[in-house]
């Protein structure tokens, strides 16, 4: 099968995504086969791509909002039907014995494997994952569109969940890429108003487009105290300035896998009992419910695509701001 390949993190900027040949995987006692035809690009992958996670695998495949239909079924499989629709999320599995998993916090599990990075993922032809942490695909998104909701989506709506948003609540997103995007549309389906500090024009206009009160500059200050805030970009340098937007007893959620330093600040902005919190994966139980949601509200996802063998143009597009909503590699091409 045709694959990506990073051998080792490298900067975007000098293509380190090798196009090559890889044997395509077999699935093992309780995994499934999954025929690639998208697969989402997250910010994650640039962090793996470029070494900000510590290498685990080499080479490894990245990619972990995978979707396509089930080839194979490995020995002892047998909740999803070949041909079935599915998506392979970054969670790719747990040990469900440790201590975390045994409390229904299997996102913090202390032995977990990541899709497309401590495994093979998703940028490419073909690949497996076990048949428990798969989720069904709600039609009628095409799976070009489905792609984001895997981890963008997913990871949103923990973010949504954790920020105890409810309707008439007033919520900050500080960046604005795929899982902001997705995100608007649950909060304001909630009866959430919506506030959006992002860089660039372009996805100001998709905040403002997607039903946002207020869009600005990603350190602006909304003209409005707000309930919660929600920062989506890696950037430690906007958490006072989302810190100072709360209100009292405001949450502040941090949604991203890695973040540049935070710089210090006064008490003061986070007196008067405001909350920092991280998001750090997502149960199954979370991307269920998601995706549930995504089908009724119906959620609609704005999609770049790129051709496989152009991963590499798709990560660097994302690292410089270029994409607007997600960017999404077609794996038949
Ligand atoms: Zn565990
Ligand atoms: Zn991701």
């Amino acid at each position: 099968m045709n694959a990506c390949l990073l051998d080792a993190p490298a900067a975007v900027e000098t293509n380190p995504l090798d196009l090559a040949e890889a044997p395509v995987p077999e699935p093992r006692r309780g995994e499934v086969l999954v025929r690639v035809s998208a697969c989402g690009v997250c910010r994650t992958d640039l962090h793996v791509v470029e070494g900000e996670l510590p290498p685990r695998k080499s080479p490894v495949i990245p990619g972990h909002q995978v979707v396509g239909r089930i080839e194979k079924l490995g020995e002892a499989a047998g909740r999803h039907r070949v041909g079935a629709r599915v998506g392979i999320p970054w969670l790719h599995q747990t040990d469900q014995t440790c201590e975390y998993c045994r409390a229904g916090m299997e996102n913090l599990c202390d032995h977990p494997s990541f899709t497309g990075y401590t495994v093979d993922g998703g940028y490419a032809e073909y690949a497996v994952a076990p048949e428990d942490f798969v989720y069904s695909l709600p039609e009628p998104l095409s799976d070009e569109q489905a792609a984001p909701l895997l981890c963008a989506g997913i990871i949103g709506f923990r973010c949504l969940r954790l920020s105890g948003v409810k309707s008439g609540s007033r919520l900050a997103f500080y960046g604005f890429g795929a899982a902001a995007h997705v995100a608007i549309q649950v909060a304001r389906a909630w009866g959430v108003e919506v506030y959006a500090a992002t860089r660039g024009k372009k996805h100001q206009q998709l905040a403002a487009e997607l039903g946002a009160v207020w869009v600005g500059e990603a350190a602006d200050d909304p003209p409005v105290k707000l309930d919660a805030a929600i920062v989506f970009a890696p950037a430690g340098e906007l958490v006072p300035p989302a810190l100072k937007a709360l209100k009292k007893g405001g949450v502040l959620i941090l949604g991203g896998i890695h973040m540049s330093p935070i710089p210090s600040f006064d008490y003061d902005l986070l007196y008067g009992e405001r909350s920092i919190r991280s998001v750090a994966n997502n149960t199954r139980r979370d991307g269920e419910d998601f995706l549930r949601e995504a089908a009724r509200i119906p959620v609609r996802t704005q999609v770049q695509p790129y051709p496989l063998r152009e991963a590499n143009r798709a990560l660097n597009d994302l690292k410089s701001d270029r994409v607007n909503g997600a960017a999404v590699l077609d794996c038949r091409k």
